[in-house]
């Protein structure tokens, strides 16, 4: 059991379901990530964690407790939000303090908590300072120094740096970070920016729809995404999705054929499962890294069988240590790839390629389902 146990959630507003029995638990110490595109629930979920909105049906357990009908205030739970949620007119200290003194802390530790989390954000020369003079990076800081001067049972992050400039953002984090880990507590980390969620998080939920999509790690959810959605959103290029029918090659391997004569050949490790799904629709993921230029990975690397499929260079896009390229294999069959050691000047748009596939990394999806087929192993 979690130190945060979410569990069965559902919330409406009007007749629009924004979280639709979501449940997940956190534990001491984890940072837990709630990543997804905009309007999907993130927030609501810790808006009804935090107290400041109801759910309809659901609990939440803290630290053993269920705090499902506990007003907000007698919840202890640290919050640092994307606006601050700071008292403009009051300074750094009186901001820091606030929340302690409400909860009826002894003043001289008031002080003492208030100073050493304000020295820790590197806050002490602006401890006298009204926040309206501050700029959006101190502001943010001192919101996070009233989270740390807390003993709280969790912490909750909305967004907390998406309005701050690139070049703050990744002093931000390592000071969320360095929070997290000194209070060893579960931390809920709310983002739509997957490059924060896989540099940060210990395991990451997908929340998409109200729905609650997949929980892992950054690897099971790129090697392994559950569904289509999740397949069609983790990775930048993500993983290509690609409709075909299920076939059989000349020795009865089975394959997955894109428009006829354009086919891939499927490990033997799917064979037992889907020989009965000949003849139906699968959608076949191929991630942008298992395509290889022909002849330039080791073969024996690639799992066995490897398909060789030749297209035409549509797009090149090079990145620091990486290449991204467009691929068109004909007119309905379209795929990007991620070369790396490849040189550019090797890669012409217009020109054709022969490109190996990487059958080991290939993952299928039910068309009607949505959902990924599970392998033999
Ligand atoms: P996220 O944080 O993932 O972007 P939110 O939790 O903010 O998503 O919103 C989820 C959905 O609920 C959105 O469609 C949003 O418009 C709607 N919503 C959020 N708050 C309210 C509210 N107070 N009244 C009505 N609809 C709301
Ligand atoms: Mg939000």
């Amino acid at each position: 059991m979690g130190q945060l146990e979410v569990q069965n959630l559902v919330k409406s507003y009007g007749a629009k379901e924004v979280i639709a029995n979501i449940s997940f638990s956190v534990r001491d110490g984890e940072f837990f990530v709630l990543l997804g595109p905009s309007g999907g629930g993130k927030s609501t979920i810790l808006k009804v964690i935090s107290g400041i909105e109801k759910a309809d049906s659901g609990r939440i357990l803290l630290a053993g407790k269920d705090i499902t009908n506990i007003p907000p205030r007698d919840r202890n739970v640290g919050m640092v939000f994307q606006d601050y949620g700071l008292y403009p007119h009051m300074n750094v200290f009186e901001n820091i303090a606030y929340g302690l003194e409400v909860r009826g802390m002894p003043k001289a530790e008031i002080a003492t908590r208030v100073k050493e989390s304000a020295d820790r954000l590197g806050l002490t020369p602006l401890i006298d300072r009204v926040i309206v003079d501050l700029s959006g990076g101190e502001q943010q800081r001192v919101s996070l120094a009233r989270a740390l001067a807390k003993n709280a049972e969790v912490y909750l992050f909305d967004e907390p740096i998406s309005n701050l400039d690139p070049k703050l953002r990744a002093q931000a984090r390592r000071d969320i970070v360095m929070l997290h880990r000194m209070k060893q507590k579960p931390s809920l980390y709310v983002t739509h920016d997957q490059n924060e969620a896989l540099a940060i998080a210990d395991r990451i939920a997908i929340i998409a729809h109200g729905k609650l999509q997949q929980v892992g790690s950054s690897n099971d959810l790129i090697q392994n995404p559950a569904n289509l959605f999740v397949a069609g959103f983790i990775g930048t290029p993500p993983m290509n999705l690609i409709s075909g029918i299920f076939a059989t090659d000349g020795q009865g391997r089975l394959q997955v054929e894109f428009t006829p004569g354009l086919a891939l050949t499927l490990p033997d490790n799917w064979n037992p499962s889907l020989l009965n799904y000949q003849g139906k629709r699968v959608v076949v993921g191929i991630p942008p890294a298992a395509i290889y230029p022909a002849g330039m990975a080791a073969d024996n690397e690639l799992q066995a069988p490897l398909s060789h499929l030749e297209g035409e260079i549509t797009f090149v896009e090079p990145l620091v240590s990486e290449i991204i390229v467009a691929l068109k294999f004909n007119d309905m069959v379209h795929a990007s790839a991620v070369f790396t050691g490849v040189e550019e000047t090797e890669l012409e748009v217009g020109s054709r390629l022969r490109v190996a596939i990487d059958g080991g990394q290939i993952r299928l999806f039910d068309p009607e389902t949505e959902q990924a087929f599970q392998r033999a192993e």
